[in-house]
């Protein structure tokens, strides 16, 4: 199990990655190695007042794979209202506080295949999950289905073809509900049992891991329902 810490950390990064949508960075301000979490785990980010005491609070899942964050943790974050923007007004060197690691959002033990529905912001902590077990190399069978607006909308888009490309256990449909660009080579439309059939990985009776907003995961699993898959077993959900 992992402790829960309350730790100072600083911005190292603070980049767009998609519109809409940036990424930070954070590392140790204490000099410590990162804590140690699990994939698919969340932390909750103390925004400061200029005196130190603590502005407000949010929850965010860790982005980047465990065995990638010794020295530094990757959030994504989606632009909505006051929070997120004073977020993404952190400048190099500014420090927040990060308490964490929480939550039980994970892959099974073992190698049983999983399909992955992720609905816009909702792919943060399938990055860090996804990420972990390729790099572990076990082979396990992964579909992904993420679908977003736009491609200018979708963080990570060139990241997933490529690791789809480099890794034969490892697929990627990626899905826009807007306008497509030319030569879009995904999928377009809402996400439908469609989507995913093909998949090598719902071959094999799957679990089925869903993230995005409590709407898109409400759909996801009225779907799944719908098509014979005991959500209540198989199913496990993170809402945004
Ligand atoms: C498990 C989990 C994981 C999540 N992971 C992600 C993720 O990876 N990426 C992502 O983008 N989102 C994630 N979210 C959503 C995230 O926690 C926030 O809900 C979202 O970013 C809110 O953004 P906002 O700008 O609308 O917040 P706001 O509604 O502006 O604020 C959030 C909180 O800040 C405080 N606050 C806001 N304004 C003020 C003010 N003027 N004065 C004092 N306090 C104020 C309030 O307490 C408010 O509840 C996750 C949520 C959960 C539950």
């Amino acid at each position: 199990m992992n402790v829960i810490t309350n730790r100072p950390f600083r911005v190292s990064e603070n980049t767009d990655l998609a519109e809409g949508i940036f990424g930070l960075r954070l590392e140790p301000a204490d000099g410590l190695p990162v804590f140690g979490f699990n994939p698919g785990q969340f932390v909750m980010l103390h925004l400061l007042q200029p005196d130190g005491s603590i502005w407000a609070k949010a929850a965010y899942s860790i982005a980047s794979a465990p065995s990638e964050s010794k020295s530094s943790i990757e959030l994504a974050v989606k632009l909505k209202k006051d929070f997120t923007h004073r977020m993404h007004e952190l400048k190099i060197g500014d420090e927040v506080r990060i308490q964490g690691p929480f939550g039980r959002f994970n892959f099974p033990e073992g190698t049983r295949p999983v399909v992955v529905l992720a609905g816009g912001i909702g792919i943060t902590p399938f990055r860090s999950m996804i990420r972990n077990e390729l790099n572990l190399g076990t082979g396990r069978k992964i579909g992904l289905v993420y679908s977003c607006k736009t491609a200018e909308a979708m963080p990570y888009l060139e990241e997933f073809r490529s690791l789809a490309d480099s890794h034969p256990n490892f697929e990627a449909v990626l899905s826009l509900t807007g306008y497509a660009p030319e030569g879009w080579s995904g999928k377009i439309g809402r996400i439908n049992p469609d989507t995913w059939s093909k998949l090598a990985a719902n071959q094999d009776n799957p679990d089925y891991f869903a993230c995005g907003s409590p709407e898109f995961v409400r759909d996801m699993a009225g779907l799944l329902e719908k098509t014979g898959v005991d959500v209540t077993l198989r199913l496990h959900k993170e809402m945004f």
